[in-house]
């Protein structure tokens, strides 16, 4: 079985992540999409929230899981017994920082991490934007999934 996990916030998923999650679907049996839990962070959304978004954006998806984890992303791996991290790619600003944390993480334990580029109607797309949206009361609905815009 070729498993993977997409780690993230996810504060919210958007139509980004919806976009990469889509298109590795068919490259794996299943994927775990992983929120990270960082006590420093300060999110929007409940961790609750964040993954009822998720389930219910994936309620027909059976090779869609979704976990929270804290600790290293690395040891969340090796517990779940993951070969590869799933991750989006949108900008150069993307690449130099995803570089960096997959050549660690490869350090660390000899995971591969797997990139895929965002699609060209998706790539502007944040999660912090789409929170600076809402917060002043805009329209999200076209940055995120229904899961999240119904809300
Ligand atoms: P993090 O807090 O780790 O940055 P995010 O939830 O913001 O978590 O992002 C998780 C993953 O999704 C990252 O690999 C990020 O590059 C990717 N991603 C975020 N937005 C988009 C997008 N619009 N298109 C493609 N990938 C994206």
């Amino acid at each position: 079985m070729r498993r993977a996990i997409f780690p993230g916030s996810f504060d919210p998923i958007t139509l980004g992540h919806v976009d990469i999650i889509n298109r590795a679907l068919p490259l794996f049996d299943e994927i775990i999409i992983a929120i990270g839990i960082n006590a420093d962070k300060k999110y929007m959304f409940s961790l609750k929230e964040r993954v009822n978004f998720i389930k219910e954006n994936y309620k027909n998806e059976p090779k869609i899981k979704v976990l929270t984890y804290t600790g290293l992303t690395t040891d969340f791996c090796e517990k779940v017994n993951v070969d590869f991290i799933l991750r989006g790619l949108r900008n150069p600003a993307d690449f130099e920082f995803e570089k960096a944390i997959a050549q660690t993480n490869r350090k660390l334990s000899g995971i591969e991490t797997v990139f895929l580029l965002t699609s060209a109607d998706t790539a502007f797309i944040s999660s912090s934007i789409v929170r600076d949206v809402f917060r002043h009361g805009g329209d999200i609905t076209k940055f995120v999934p229904k899961s999240v815009s119904k809300k």
